[in-house]
């Protein structure tokens, strides 16, 4: 039995570990802020994905946006799983990990470039996720020139609200992704014209972190109407894309089963495309899948007072992990070896300086002394991948942990990284 949350202490008065590794050891040996992955863990939320769907013909394309890291997508690529990219450079991580797997990505994205889509026409993949007509013309131009065929969805927006943080809601009408989906039955017609653009799907992706399944199951059972319509069109449309987007819960204090989360989740995918033949379920999850597998170590380096307010002052940056400033998010803090005693109340912020560097304000927690190592968790998804050199520092190392063995995956970036690309 794997628990919900792969970071437990591994006894009264033990450290937290990953799995069997204790998480003390592994920030002495590769120093903080340090990103922690468990192996288990993420593919154990693959395998729920793969169960809930077990009826359904589908292909699970994880939105490597959520986490880049070259040994998580190898982990994936190793189990089956297809890929949602949004840049070329993406692309790239893929074929890297394996040239063959480009035949299981789907590429996402408003601002596709003609380079970005050569490469991805010459890599051969699943599904081009078009979003504009200007895409469309430019897609069918770059395929006509290299002779390459291009299967397309049309990213529809089905105008369909989800209760999210405004920033990664992306399904109405006011936001800039996909195409009005009163208008898709056009651009399709008029994108089956060209001869190397071949519509093979129909796509939604209605925003990020969505605790609730009714959205999507709203979402899917309009883009199914659609598929009905465009297969009576003539259109021979095989996959329908459901996009990301299922959340998790970070507040420790919330209930959270991954496990009735995700069948839920199917459920109502499925009990909304059920009128639907002979059609294969594309789904891009990120988050759900690899945020609780990740945590983030720093040490602390002072505990300071002004006024009234307590200010746990970490090595780890808003540069390290910015969903705190970004978008309110919260995450649970832990120490990994608790100290006894009288409760307190603290902001645990970071050395940049911003004011919007902090990871808790008046976070309540145990005692906490300079030295002294704090855990912050679900930082898998989103974390390493939006962190930046901002105030000229390394962005983190990264540790893989598969089963007794901890593996560095990403080696903590130098000076000479930093200033490489730079002139004076
Ligand atoms: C970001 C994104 C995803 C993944 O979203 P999660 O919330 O991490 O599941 C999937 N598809 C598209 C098109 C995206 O932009």
């Amino acid at each position: 039995m794997i628990p919900v949350r792969p970071f437990i202490y591994l006894g009264k008065n033990a450290p937290l570990a990953c799995g069997e590794i204790p998480l003390d050891a592994l920030a002495k040996k590769y120093g903080t802020p340090l990103y922690v992955y468990s192996a288990e863990h993420l593919l154990y939320r693959l395998r729920l994905f793969t169960e809930a769907f077990c009826e359904q013909p589908h292909l699970i394309c994880y939105a490597v946006k959520a986490n880049p890291s070259l040994a998580i997508l190898r982990l994936l690529d190793r189990q089956g799983a297809g890929f949602d990219i949004v840049s070329g450079g993406e692309l790239e991580r893929i074929v890297t990990v394996n040239k063959s797997a480009a035949a299981r990505v789907v590429f996402s994205g408003v601002g596709k470039t003609a380079p970005e889509i050569d490469l991805a026409l010459r890599c051969g993949i699943l599904l081009f996720n078009v979003e504009s007509e200007g895409e469309l013309e430019l897609l069918a131009e770059r395929a006509s020139k290299l002779r390459k065929n291009a299967p397309i969805a049309l990213r529809v927006n089905p105008d369909v609200f989800a209760e999210t943080h405004p920033y990664i809601s992306t399904g109405l009408r006011e936001h800039k992704f996909g195409i009005d989906i009163r208008r898709a039955r056009a651009v399709y017609r008029n994108a089956a014209g060209y001869k190397w653009i071949e519509p093979a799907g129909v796509s939604v992706h209605i925003g990020s972190q969505i605790r609730s399944v009714e959205p999507f199951g709203a979402a899917a059972g309009r883009v199914a109407d659609l598929v009905t319509q465009l297969r009576k069109d003539g259109l021979s449309i095989k996959y329908l894309d459901a996009g990301g987007g299922l959340g998790i819960e970070y507040h420790a204090a919330q209930p959270f089963k991954p496990e009735e989360k995700v069948l839920q989740y199917a459920a109502a995918l499925i009990q909304a495309i059920r009128k639907l033949d002979d059609i294969t379920l594309l789904l891009e999850p990120g988050r759900f899948l690899v945020a609780q597998a990740g945590a983030l170590l720093t040490r602390v380096l002072y505990v300071k007072k002004n006024g009234e307010k307590t200010f746990i002052i970490a090595d780890a940056g808003m540069n390290d992990l910015i969903r705190p400033a970004l978008y309110q998010a919260h995450h649970e803090i832990v120490p990994v070896s608790p100290r006894k005693g009288r409760k307190i109340t603290a902001d645990i912020v970071g050395p940049v300086c911003e004011t919007g560097d902090f990871f808790a304000r008046d976070r309540e927690l145990p005692p906490v002394r300079p030295g002294d190592l704090l855990a912050i968790l679900d930082a898998g998804a989103y974390g390493h991948a939006l962190a930046s050199n901002y105030n000229s520092r390394p962005r983190p190392t990264e540790v893989l942990v598969q089963g007794k063995r901890a593996r560095l995956i990403r080696r903590r970036e130098t000076t000479a990284d930093m200033l490489a690309t730079e002139s004076m």
